[in-house]
């Protein structure tokens, strides 16, 4: 069996390693020229963690030893047990780079596998093959996966559910050389503010990321200064070392994204196209979990294939697994960003105060939507 998977993002290298490992022959299409991946960071959660052994995939990681929250003056809020986390999850917490994750996953899957330069334009089914248009060509296979992102032009044509939805919040990114700054390695520390945010953690290498969330209107639009003035503008009364990180970064190498989701749906496929990861169940970086979910969707898709006589019972499976656990990251991804948006004083410091007394089992129980949802052996 063939399967065609349109995007080489996290999503979909992952998937095709699992597809080949499930013993279907794959064909990655992605529209740029060449992967490239902005240096910036993730946090790999235990789920993430899972996911890649499963796949095979080993990326150099710097193991979390501790996050802590405070507030933007710099009182210190809570702190995630990282200790109980490893124990209860089975794997700890790990900051990669996004470069050597994609590095990692391509070189497991094999660049021949990758058709660069690809751009999909739509898809026709008939009932014993999917063929794909792309801009100049066309190509067949026995399935089409969408991991095309959240503007996913796969998703477009299965689900017809419109455009993803402006959160009311942006974020920006960057990454910083800077031996002065104060932080850590394996310490990851999260401000909140009002209707805004800031966190920052080491690399594996010596860079720190950072990221910054604030309450904009959509368009990504800067001020007359930059995204570095903008943002020094925000953040310039916050704890230290919060403005030495924007002042430390090039002012070019600044990232800015506005943050969208989709509401959840209740199917990914049709006939022999299905999604992954953010074409399927696009969400807010709050809760730092996109990724981990599209490596999960992989897994489970690959063993769908593994268990199943055909298609139709390989998305069946694929859905039954992931559909309700992903709709529920979702869902509290977009809960997490309306708590980074109150803005006002009183309920800042509701939200602050409710923060600093959470009892340690409500988080645990928190965690547990997302970090221990799948059934025990589902995907060790
Ligand atoms: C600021 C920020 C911080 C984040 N932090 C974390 C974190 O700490 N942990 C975590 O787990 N997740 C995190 N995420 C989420 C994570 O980055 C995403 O969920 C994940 O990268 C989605 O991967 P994907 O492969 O589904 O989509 P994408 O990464 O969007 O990849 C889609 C690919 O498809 C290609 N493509 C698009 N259209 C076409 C087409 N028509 N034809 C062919 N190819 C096409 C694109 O070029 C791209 O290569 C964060 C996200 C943001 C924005």
């Amino acid at each position: 069996m063939k399967a065609l998977i349109a995007g080489a993002g996290i999503g979909g290298l992952a998937t095709a390693i699992a597809l080949r490992q499930a013993g279907l022959v794959v064909e990655v299409l992605e529209r740029s020229q060449e992967l490239r991946e902005s240096g910036a960071g993730l946090m790999i959660w235990p789920n993430g963690t899972r996911a890649l052994q499963a796949l095979g995939v080993a990326v150099r990681r710097l193991v979390v030893e501790r996050i802590s929250f405070r507030s933007w003056r710099g009182h210190e809020l809570m702190e995630i047990p990282m200790d109980i986390i490893s124990e209860r999850y089975g794997s700890d917490v790990a900051f990669v780079s996004r470069a050597d994750l994609q590095a990692a996953l391509t070189s497991t899957l094999g660049e021949d596998a990758l058709s660069l330069g690809a751009d999909v334009q739509s898809f026709e089914e008939t009932e014993d093959h999917v063929e794909v248009r792309l801009r100049h060509d066309s190509v067949a296979g026995d399935l089409l996966v969408g991991a095309d992102g959240i503007r996913s032009v796969v998703r477009r044509e299965l689900l017809r559910d419109g455009d993803p939805f402006y959160l009311g919040s942006t974020i920006w990114r960057g990454v910083v050389h800077s031996p002065g700054i104060p932080i850590d390695r394996g310490q990851g520390i999260n401000w909140v503010g009002p209707g805004s945010e800031f966190l920052a953690f080491h690399l594996p290498d010596d860079r720190i990321y950072w990221a910054a969330v604030t309450k904009e209107p959509r368009g990504e639009m800067s001020g007359p200064g930059g995204h570095k003035q903008d943002l020094l503008d925000r953040f310039g009364r916050w704890q230290d070392p919060v403005s030495a990180l924007i002042a430390a970064n090039d002012h070019a190498a600044i990232l800015r994204n506005d943050m969208y989701d989709r509401p959840p749906v209740n199917h990914w496929s049709r006939g022999r196209v299905t999604l992954v990861g953010d074409a399927a169940h696009p969400m807010t970086p709050n809760q730092g979990q996109g990724a981990c979910q599209a490596l999960e969707d992989a897994v489970a898709l690959g063993r769908g294939f593994a268990h199943a006589a055909n298609v139709a019972d390989a998305f069946k499976f694929y859905e039954r697994q992931r559909l309700g656990r992903a709709n529920r990251v979702v869902k509290a991804s977009r809960q997490a960003t309306r708590g980074v948006q109150i803005d006002a004083p009183i309920l800042c410091a509701i939200r602050d105060t409710a923060a600093r007394i959470l009892p340690r089992t409500l988080m645990l129980r928190m965690l547990d939507k997302t970090l221990s949802a799948v059934p025990a052996g589902d995907l060790d």
